[in-house]
């Protein structure tokens, strides 16, 4: 290891890529994203302050070694710092000219305000002085160590940031001044002292200054707040982080410097203009921790317009560079311009998709790369709520929009206040909806933050710590509402002349940036935007599998195909069932144990299902519509035993107390215990496992029967009006071909006699369900009978685990999760190794036996990301989901295609 090379120059960048072999991938994992960008932007010519990048490797040696420097490590830090001070003829330490530098962390993958920053690096008592008559600007240096010892106390000696704060505000209050700029060098030198008292062993020496700086760097990549931000951000752990030591450069040396941040496009709306927050006479960290209240980047062009122009012209080269929206930190020192960040910038989910298809339009990425750059989950966004027009004028009306304030993250949201993270999670927890109001946010309210529906903070920027994390995360969220005055010890909050207790509902709009009190009504908007119109059209031209939606009436089908649904995937003809003027009738179908009584039941169902059917024919005009059978337990339909036996000792009660009209009570009694005989006849011990699906169709044959007849008698209508039917009858539950053959008898007489009396010929298939794993592992011999598979994943999940799916997410299984036992919860994302195995085969061999066997999967399963990538592998020929899904699905498949041909 003597000759590992831990420390690479900014201008050593090319000797990183031969170490890795050339990939900026492995760049970025050597030198983390900061420092790799920082290397490149040098490269480029970009004015970048100069330093040099600890590498990742070194990070992950010292945390392997016991948190001791490896080998060599520290002094190739001694010589590149040599090398620094040749560059800007400074020199560490000298109070005659001394070199500052900052040191920062910086992982592959960006962790906004996750990790260690030290600003200053290089002030003692004795350089402060130098530095004060090297300026001639005592304040500027005295402001500067003070900066210093408040961050390395905090950061580096674990001091708590509060207390420093509080000097700080004591000496402001003493002076009569709200910004520090303000404050005398006499006020700033005594601040220094007292600082010093909170921050116990700050060190006197520069080097070891950057040293200690240098470890809490390392160690804070296994902090808490950084492992819980890669839990929730999905970043390993293994990574490390690097560590860049960089010339300090001033934006607080008067009017003519300045500090900011900004955007190369729209972050919000992706618009292609420059959009950020800066201030003038400033250091980095007032910016971005939404201390003071920044200026809009417009108006630097207006107060330096040189800089402003050079500026521009910078982030767009970098954006034609990196090929794609790039988030910048620079800092103006008198007057000349620096550049000390560039990263790919955070954006929302519009934002995502409009600067991924522009950047197609403008020439610099591939439709492929724009289609692979926006994740499935930000297509769920434009499917997030919005709040409804008319609840929002009614409140307005009401004087109920109490406030406005930045529209960071777009959607809306509904809750209950909670006012810090801890009670946003414990309110969650109790089911409630949440909206987590802060004076601001810290990367220790994450936790909060994710917990809640929304979030509001009373100060911040665009590019304030709650804006990043709320955009990143899709949680709606309205920052800067200046007029909020929150009280944390009364737990209340005042804003225009109104008290507002923690608990009482908010609603808020992330896209416009509004605050309402109250509990207003959101609605699902029509998702035609023009942009991801485009980049789902190209989607589809990439994708193999199949997108069909889960619908049950009409309504949800004419959505789905707005969505772009190429079919439906199951009906769940049940749920036609449940409706009130269809209840009595299915009630009394199974109540008797007449025949003909049943038959005449279902004589007054099947015209409600013809109509229910036709409807879906009419939606799906051209389209495969697969129709399952009846698959729920009778008693399902039938009041459950405990509550009849409640409602039944009540009409005892009221019979003996004499009350009310006897004669009726007791027929209404008479009623209610024939049906809970009834249902004491129907219960079974298991009934998932009991008389359902298929079995419930061998049977009862008339019930399916009757629905077959109500299929292709619309079929035969639709067919007649001129729609191209398509109709799928799907059986369900089966475990034993011998069980379709019988169904698939009757049922195939009576679509044929059907089709035989309207003199129509309809062209159709009839398949199953593969919900239990003997369906699946004789697939060869289901395929003799069934024309097409329909992997019932949450059935199927089910029966391969063995565990209840409806008892199981409430219980254990979280359990299970939290201690590791599962990976993941296999009724969200299919379990590869078991249920996908049986998949797998399934396709296989049912394909075997029946070439053309049509295969899909209609579980919950359909419209998850991970399990539509594995659905791909599996060759199905469609994934069908719920209507909102479709969008999700449509790229989720698109970029399983695309990661297949790469
Ligand atoms: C399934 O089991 O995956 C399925 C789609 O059917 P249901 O959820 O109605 O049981
Ligand atoms: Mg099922």
């Amino acid at each position: 290891m003597p000759d590992t090379k831990w420390v690479y120059a900014f201008d050593e960048v090319g000797d990183a890529e031969d170490k890795v072999g050339g990939s900026w991938d492995g760049v970025r994992s050597l030198l983390g994203g900061k420092g790799a960008n920082l290397g490149e932007m040098t490269r480029l010519g970009v004015p970048v302050p100069p330093g040099f990048t600890v590498s990742t490797e070194a990070c992950n040696a010292y945390a392997a070694a016991g948190e001791t420097f490896p080998e060599g490590m520290w002094d190739q830090v001694t010589e590149a710092l040599a090398k620094v001070e040749q560059q800007t003829g400074k020199t560490f330490g000298d109070a005659a000219n001394p070199l500052l530098v900052s040191c920062r962390s910086g992982a592959k993958f960006s962790m906004p305000g996750m990790m260690d920053t030290v600003l200053n690096i290089g002030l003692n008592d004795e350089v402060v002085e130098g530095m004060a008559t090297l300026t001639g600007d005592a304040r500027f240096a005295y402001d500067s160590y003070r900066r210093l010892i408040q961050m390395f106390g905090s950061v580096v000696l674990g001091a708590p940031a509060e207390a420093f704060e509080e000097v700080l505000t004591g000496f402001r209050a003493k002076a009569g001044v709200t910004d520090d700029a303000h404050l005398s060098v006499d006020a700033l030198k005594q601040i220094v002292a007292r600082f010093k008292e909170i921050a116990k062993g700050f060190p006197e020496t520069p080097i070891e200054q950057l040293r200690l700086a240098t470890e809490a760097v390392f160690k804070s990549w296994n902090g808490k707040r950084a492992v819980d931000y890669r839990n929730a951000a999905h970043i390993a752990h293994d990574l490390g982080t690097a560590v860049n030591v960089q010339t300090m450069v001033f934006g607080n040396t008067g009017e003519d410097s300045a500090t900011g941040v900004a955007m190369s496009r729209d972050g919000s709306t992706g618009e292609n203009h420059i959009e950020g927050d800066w201030l003038v006479n400033a250091q980095g960290e007032d910016v971005v921790a939404g201390i003071r209240a920044t200026t809009p980047i417009a108006q630097l062009a207006d107060e330096m317009p040189d800089v402003y122009q050079q500026f521009a012209e910078i982030s767009g080269r970098l954006e034609k560079h990196y090929r794609d929206m790039q988030d910048l930190e620079f800092t103006v020192e008198r007057g000349k311009l620096w550049l000390l960040q560039t990263r790919d910038g955070k954006r929302t989910a519009q934002a995502a998709v409009r600067i991924a298809v522009d950047l197609v339009e403008d020439g610099l990425i591939s439709k492929q790369e724009a289609v692979q750059r926006v994740s499935p989950e930000q297509i769920d966004f434009f499917l997030h709520p919005q709040l409804g027009g008319d609840s929002r004028a009614a409140a307005a009306g009401e004087g109920n929009l109490i406030a406005t304030g930045l529209n960071v993250s777009p959607g809306a949201a509904v809750g209950v206040i909670a006012f810090d993270a801890d009670k946003a999670v414990e309110m969650a927890a109790e089911g409630r909806q949440v909206i987590l109001v802060r004076p601001e946010t810290k990367p220790d309210d994450v936790h909060g933050m994710l917990a809640a529906e929304g979030i509001v903070t009373s100060r911040g920027g665009r590019t304030s710590h709650a804006a990043l994390v709320a955009r990143q995360f899709g949680k709606p969220a309205v920052v800067g509402v200046a007029g909020l005055d929150i009280d944390l010890s009364a737990r209340t909050m005042e804003v225009g002349g109104r008290v507002i207790a923690e608990g009482e509902w908010l609603s808020i709009d992330g896209t416009i940036g509004e605050v309402y009190f109250g509990k207003l009504d959101t609605f699902i908007p029509d998702i035609s935007d023009r942009w991801l119109s485009s980049l789902l059209d190209w989607a589809d031209s990439f994708r193999r599998l199949g997108v069909r939606a889960n619908a049950d009436y009409p309504v949800d089908a004419e959505r789905a195909r707005a969505y772009g649904a190429e079919g439906i995937g199951l009906c769940r003809t049940e749920h036609m069932f449940f409706e009130a003027e269809r209840l009595p009738i299915v009630q009394r179908m199974i109540m008797t144990e007449d025949a003909a009584v049943r038959r005449q039941a279902l004589d007054e169902l099947l015209p409600y299902q013809r109509e229910d059917f036709l409807g879906l024919f009419k939606a799906m005009d051209g389209l495969p519509v697969i129709i399952r059978l009846i698959d729920p337990p009778l008693h399902e339909f039938l009041p459950s035993f405990e509550d009849l036996t409640v409602e039944i000792a009540d009409l005892k009660i009221r019979l003996a107390s004499g009350e009310g009209d006897a004669e009726a009570i007791r027929a209404e009694l008479e009623d209610k215990e024939q049906i809970r005989e009834r249902v004491e006849d129907l219960r079974e011990a298991n009934p998932m496992l009991g008389l359902r699906g298929v079995r419930l169709g061998i049977m009862i044959p008339e019930l399916p029967r009757m629905q077959v007849r109500a299929i292709f008698e619309a079929a035969c209508a639709a067919q007649k009006e001129g729609v191209t039917v398509i109709p799928e009858v799907m059986i369900p539950l089966t475990s034993h071909v011998n069980e379709l053959r019988r169904l698939k008898a009757i049922l195939t007489e009576e679509a044929e006699s059907v089709m035989a009396e309207q003199g129509v010929q309809v062209k159709y298939m009839m398949g199953t369900m593969v919900e239990t794993p003997r369906a699946a592992l004789t697939g060869a011999r289901m395929a003799e009978e069934a024309e097409f598979f329909s992997f019932g994943t949450n059935d199927l999940t089910q029966t391969t685990f063995g565990i209840s799916r409806d008892d199981a997410e409430a219980g254990f299984l979280m359990e299970y999760i939290e201690q590791g036992i599962l990976p993941e919860n296999p009724f969200a994302s299919i379990d590869a190794d078991g249920v996908g195995r049986l998949i797998k085969l399934a396709v296989k061999e049912g394909r075997e036996t029946r070439a053309d066997l049509e295969v899909g999967i209609c579980g919950e399963h359909g419209g998850d990301p991970t399990s539509i990538t594995l659905c791909h592998g599996y060759g199905l020929d469609y994934v069908s989901c719920s209507p909102f899904r479709v969008p999700v699905a449509r790229l989720a498949a698109a970029q399983a295609a695309l990661a297949e041909a790469n």
